[in-house]
């Protein structure tokens, strides 16, 4: 199931129920343009930062889960990959 977090808290929240997951971070608005594809678990992330705002994240399980939600909302099931925790 997909989930996109309104608050920090919402997010930060997930991150520490869902270790194996995965996230998307993307503009409110998603574009093609940054789709950057995360770990749960990746190190880009601390929990005393704000992070939904102007970079809003969706989140879910599994990777597949994302690439449809991508293809939904930006006609794209590609995902740039994050340097640093590298997902798949
Ligand atoms: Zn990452």
């Amino acid at each position: 199931m997909v989930f996109s977090p309104t608050t920090t808290e919402e997010f930060n929240n997930w991150r520490r129920d869902h270790p194996d997951g995965f996230l998307v971070n993307h503009y409110a608005n998603p574009t093609l343009g940054r789709l950057v594809l995360h770990r749960a678990t990746c190190p880009c992330f601390k929990t005393d930062q704000q992070y939904v705002g102007g970079c809003a994240k969706t989140c879910a399980e599994r990777i597949g889960e994302l690439r449809v939600w991508a293809s939904t909302v930006v006609g794209a099931i590609n995902l740039q990959e994050c340097g640093l925790c590298r997902p798949s």
